[in-house]
C-alpha cells in the first residue's frame, strides 16, 4: 500500500475527497501501477497509432473512451474484434487498466510525434468508496518526451532499488519487476520504432536504406538518461504515418524522396516564416486554417497574380521545391520535407485521386505547404507523409489551411458577379477562375457562410450529376 499522487504540469489528477476530506493524493496497491509502467514501457512511448480505425483528433482519453463505449455491444465478428483491439490498446495506454479495482485518475499516456501526449477525462470512477471524486476536468497536454520519460524512469529505478519488507510473493513480484526495468535498458532502438512503425514496413524501409548506404537517415535520437527515443529519425517519422500495406516499390520510392531532399536547408524567407509560427498547439482545425492562410498571405504581401492564388510561385519564392511521383498507393498524396539537414520539397503522388488535374494538386500543394509551416518536430524537421494514415488531426488544419489559402473571402467574393445568388453555372466559372475544382469550391463557400446547407445539397447534387 501506498500513495500515488501525480500531477502533470501543474494540474494535480490524484487531487480528491474522500469521506469529505480534500486530500492531494490517492492510497492504494502500488505494485499494479509499478508493473503497469514497466510492462508497457515501449508503447506508452512510441506507439502513436491507435489499434482501431479513428478519424477524430481527439486526445486519446477521450477518443479511447468513446470508441470503447460504442463498440462494447458489438455482436457482429468484425464488431467484436474491433472491440478487442481498441481494449488491447486501452490496456496498453491506460492508467486505469492497472488499477485492479483501484482508485487512480484516468489518464492516458502516448506519443504524439516527438512529443508525449497526456490526457484524462474525468469520468468517474466505476468502484468509487465512499463517493471518491476526483476533482481534475477532462484535460491534454502535449511534452517533450523526457519530460515525461525521465520521472516515470526515475520512479522505476527508486521500485527496484527498494526491496519490499514483506516476504514471500511479494518480494518475487518484485524481483519479476527488477528484471522487466532491467530488460528495458537492454532493448535496441529497433524495439522501439516497431512500436511506431508498422511492422510490415520497418524492416523492409531499414534494408533499403541500407542498401544505398543510408542508415544515418534511420537513426533516431536515444535519450541518455532513460530507454526512450527523444526524437524520431527522418525516415522513422516519414514510415509511421503510412499504411502497413505499403509495398517495397513505394517504400524505396518514399526513401528516395527523402534522401534527394539531403543535405539541404530552409532559405532565408521559408525560415523567418517558420520562425515565427512554430508549435502553434492544434485548437480547432478549420479555423486554425482560416487564421494561418490569413496571417501567411499577410506576410507575403502582393503576390504575383491578384486573380488566383499562384501557390506554385509562393514554393518557388519560398525556395521549396515540387516534384511529382507516381507511386503504386492511393492512400498517399503527397509528402512534405523539410527542416535540419532537408532542402524544403513537396512531393505530389500522381496515383491520388484529388491529383488528377492541376487543380487539384494545386490543394495538395497548399496541404504541405502547411505542414511545412506549422508541423515540424521540436528538432524543427518535418517528414511527413500525407493521407488516410496520418494524425487526423493536423490533417484536417491542413487541408483547412488549403481551403482558406486558395479561396480568401475577398477573391471569393471579387469573382462573384451576384453573392447572393450562386446557383451551380456560378460555381463552375467560380471554380475556373480561382483554379480550384468545385468540389473543395462548394464546401468552402458552405463554410464561410456564402451558402446555406441547403443550397450547398443541391450543388453537391449538382456536380455529382456532371
Ligand atoms: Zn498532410
Amino acid at each position: 500500500m501506498g500513495r500515488l499522487m501525480l500531477t502533470v504540469v501543474d494540474e494535480n489528477l490524484t487531487e480528491s475527497v474522500f469521506q469529505g476530506e480534500p486530500q492531494p493524493y490517492v492510497g492504494w496497491y502500488l505494485a499494479p501501477v509499478l508493473d503497469w509502467i514497466a510492462t508497457h514501457w515501449v508503447a506508452l512511448f512510441h506507439e502513436e497509432r491507435f489499434g482501431w480505425t479513428e478519424r477524430t483528433r481527439l486526445p486519446a482519453a477521450v477518443a479511447c473512451r468513446r470508441a470503447l463505449d460504442h463498440w462494447v455491444a458489438a455482436g457482429d465478428p468484425l464488431g467484436r474484434e474491433t472491440y478487442r483491439r481498441i481494449h488491447a490498446w486501452y490496456h496498453r495506454h491506460g492508467l486505469r487498466s492497472a488499477a485492479l479495482g483501484g482508485i487512480l485518475p484516468d489518464l492516458f499516456i502516448r506519443r504524439s510525434g516527438d512529443d508525449i501526449e497526456l490526457s484524462w477525462t474525468d469520468d468517474p470512477l466505476p468502484f468509487a468508496p465512499d463517493g471518491l471524486i476526483f476533482e481534475s476536468k477532462t484535460g491534454h497536454v502535449r511534452l517533450a518526451v523526457r519530460d515525461v520519460a525521465e520521472p516515470l524512469w526515475g520512479l522505476l529505478q527508486w521500485v527496484t532499488s527498494c526491496p519490499p519488507e514483506m516476504s514471500g510473493a511479494y518480494r518475487g513480484n518484485w524481483a519479476d519487476l527488477c528484471r522487466k526495468v532491467e530488460a528495458l535498458e537492454g532493448l535496441d532502438t529497433m524495439e522501439f520504432k516497431r512500436a511506431h512503425v508498422p511492422e510490415t514496413i520497418l524492416d523492409s524501409a531499414r534494408a533499403g536504406f541500407e542498401r544505398i548506404d543510408r542508415l544515418d537517415l534511420f537513426d533516431d535520437r536515444r535519450s541518455e538518461n532513460c530507454p526512450v527515443i527523444e526524437e524520431f529519425s527522418p525516415a522513422v517519422a516519414m514510415f509511421g504515418g503510412v499504411s502497413p500495406d505499403l509495398g517495397p516499390t513505394d517504400i524505396n520510392a518514399l526513401r528516395d524522396a527523402l534522401v534527394g531532399g539531403c543535405p539541404g536547408r530552409d532559405g532565408e524567407e521559408l525560415a523567418s516564416l517558420v520562425e515565427s509560427r512554430q508549435g502553434t498547439p492544434l485548437d480547432v482545425p478549420h479555423l486554425d486554417g482560416e487564421r494561418f492562410a490569413a496571417a501567411l498571405l499577410d506576410d507575403l504581401g502582393e503576390l504575383n497574380d491578384d486573380s488566383f492564388v499562384d501557390v506554385r510561385a509562393i514554393c518557388t519564392r519560398l525556395g521549396i521545391a515540387i516534384e511529382e511521383i507516381a507511386l503504386e498507393t492511393d492512400s498517399i498524396r503527397g509528402v512534405a520535407l523539410a527542416g535540419e539537414e532537408f532542402s524544403p520539397k513537396i512531393v505530389i503522388n500522381s496515383a491520388h485521386a484529388y491529383n488528377s488535374n492541376e487543380d487539384g494538386k494545386r490543394f495538395t500543394i497548399g496541404h504541405e505547404l502547411c505542414h511545412i509551416l506549422f508541423d515540424r518536430t521540436r528538432a524543427r524537421r518535418l517528414a511527413h507523409a500525407s493521407g488516410f494514415w496520418a494524425a487526423p488531426g493536423i490533417e484536417k488544419r491542413a487541408n483547412a489551411f488549403a481551403a482558406y489559402m486558395l479561396m480568401p473571402r475577398e477573391l471569393v467574393i471579387g469573382n462573384l458577379r451576384y453573392v447572393d445568388r450562386i446557383d451551380s453555372e456560378a460555381a463552375g466559372l467560380l471554380a475556373d477562375s480561382l483554379h480550384v475544382n468545385e468540389t473543395p469550391l462548394v464546401e468552402h463557400l458552405y463554410n464561410i457562410g456564402l451558402i446555406d446547407e441547403f443550397k450547398r445539397d443541391r450543388l453537391r447534387t449538382s456536380i455529382r450529376r456532371r
